[in-house]
């Protein structure tokens, strides 16, 4: 298993966070913002394609914030079974 974190910036300015997993399901999503780091739940659309989309619940400003990624640009690493979730 290979998990990529991707990372965006919320209207807010908070900095959204979250693991994609290699088969396009978004997990582990969390907002910072001035040191503060809160659960923002992250959803995967279209995450079979090459170009998807991850939404952020914020919790910050309560927006759903949709940011669009390419799959090739992500950077991968390999994940041991034994410490997933
Ligand atoms: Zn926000």
């Amino acid at each position: 298993m290979k998990v990529a974190i991707i990372r965006s910036v919320c209207e807010c300015q908070a900095r959204l966070v979250a693991e994609i997993d290699a088969g396009g399901r978004a997990a582990n999503g969390r907002a910072e913002m001035q040191g503060e780091a809160l659960v923002a739940p992250a959803n995967a659309l279209n995450n079979e394609d090459e170009y998807f989309d991850v939404g952020w619940q914020c919790p910050f400003c309560g927006r759903n914030t949709l940011r669009s990624f390419y799959r090739g640009a992500l950077a991968w690493r390999p994940v041991s079974s034994d410490s997933a979730a």
